[in-house]
């Protein structure tokens, strides 16, 4: 069964059936378009009981809740269902109550993009296409091809030329076909949209992509059952396009209209102060203007954001608030999630823990809040950041000379 009922615009609010193209054809590329289901006859189906007896520890527990054909078949590699551990000391030095991480660094290509990737790829094969493709520096292009390899489909990725090496290094290693463009983002981005017209592969651009978002949402519907269906008071996202933390407020919005938690958390959307223009936008209620990113959190240094209307529409109906933090609070929070969780964070998703302490600090989040920030990347994904954040090891001769001086510079001894 699918309980896709039909497709929105964001923008005019028409309505179309499912199969129309990837944006609202009145509104043009403006028109971003979401997925809408027939939430009574969900609810029927779905319920805590029904959800506890679900085998599946992946994010296919929520089928209903997917724009997908029931017993379509999805790809092998286990996406979503990524653990959610508190964080006792990591709280205490944010300055609220209580603090989780939900680590989705822990997915198969290390990303929350693997939620979006996976629906991507199924809707690929509905197709009947076997070529996907999409154009990208980051984790979109090294989820996309992962779960290609996983499912049977190749791909190809336009990659700018000055893409970093690991993120290249990932995508060949799952067999992805990488074209280096003699050029920036935007030309990859045209060359790429191109060549799916042009041979009718299916285009991976979760901007504009209405399906892709339905699987970030999961996110939100695992935080619900993962706490027992009292989710925290306030969610930490950051945002890039916005698809993110749009797509999350989405599954808590569902949880509640199906009646399985009381009340939502409110949405705390953080930006990079060097790439705000959605933080921007969200304060001055205007439209939004473009701006040229700058900061060491790629994965969202977004100038141009593609779903920021959805993104704030998400922030404000939750009672949430945006908030940015500079490439200092970055680093730092890269350290302290490190040495006070154990969790190595890529810089966009560390981003969200410095939110979190930031708005602790304004007074924006009250300090008997629970708060959970997601984690959505992980940082060996990108050592170079890291690597400035926490500087060097310490080198010492092979007969250990000096060795004491430093344990005890570090309080390691006593002497
Ligand atoms: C893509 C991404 C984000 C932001 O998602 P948007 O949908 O672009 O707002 C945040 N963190 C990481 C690690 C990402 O890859």
């Amino acid at each position: 069964m699918n309980f896709v009922r039909g497709l929105q615009c964001v923008c005019c609010g028409a309505t179309y059936p499912a199969r129309t193209a990837f944006t609202c054809p009145a509104c043009g590329i403006t028109g971003i378009l979401d997925v809408k289901y027939d939430y009574p006859a969900i609810a029927r189906h779905l319920t805590r009981r029904v959800l506890a007896q679900r085998p599946e520890r992946s994010h296919w527990r929520y089928r209903e809740l997917l724009p997908i054909r029931a017993g379509a078949r999805v790809p092998d590699l286990a996406v979503g269902w990524t653990p959610l551990t508190p964080a006792k000391a990591l709280a205490r030095h944010v300055g609220v109550n209580t603090l989780y991480l939900k680590d989705d660094g822990r997915n198969p290509s290390a990303s929350l993009k693997d939620r979006a990737s996976s629906i991507g790829v199924v809707k690929a094969r509905e197709k009947g296409l076997s070529i996907v493709a999409c154009a990208s520096t980051g984790n979109a292009a090294s989820s996309l091809a992962g779960m290609a390899a996983s499912f049977g489909l190749r791909s190809v990725i336009f990659v700018p030329e000055r893409a970093p090496e690991p993120k290249i290094t990932q995508l060949l290693i799952f067999g992805a076909t990488v074209l280096r463009v003699r050029g920036g983002y935007e030309q990859a981005f045209q060359l790429c949209q191109q060549s799916c017209e042009r041979w009718g592969w299916y285009n991976r651009n979760s901007g504009i992509n209405p399906y892709l978002v339905e699987g970030k949402k999961t996110a939100g519907l695992e935080i619900c059952e993962q706490l027992a269906w009292k989710p925290p008071d306030w969610v930490a996202v950051s945002v890039g396009d916005g698809c993110t933390v749009a797509g999350i407020w989405k599954g808590f919005r569902e949880m509640k209209t199906l009646g399985l938690i009381a009340r939502t958390p409110k949405m705390l959307g953080v930006q990079a102060a060097g790439a705000a223009p959605v933080t921007a936008a969200f304060l001055s209620g205007k439209e939004l203007e473009p701006i040229e990113p700058e900061t060491i959190a790629d994965s969202i240094a977004v100038g141009v954001p593609r779903n920021w209307r959805k993104a704030i529409a998400a922030i404000r109906e939750s009672g949430g608030a945006m908030i940015n933090v500079t490439d200092d609070e970055i680093l730092d929070a890269m350290r302290y999630t490190g040495r006070l969780a154990g969790v190595f964070a890529e810089p966009a998703a560390a981003t969200a823990v410095a939110g979190i302490r930031r708005a602790a600090a304004e007074g924006v989040i009250p300090k008997r809040a629970t708060a959970l920030a997601m984690i959505t990347g992980n940082g060996l994904k990108d050592t170079r950041s890291a690597r400035t954040a926490v500087g060097d090891p310490c080198d010492i001769a092979p007969d250990g000379a000096g060795l004491e001086a430093i344990l005890e510079l570090r309080g390691l001894i006593e002497r």
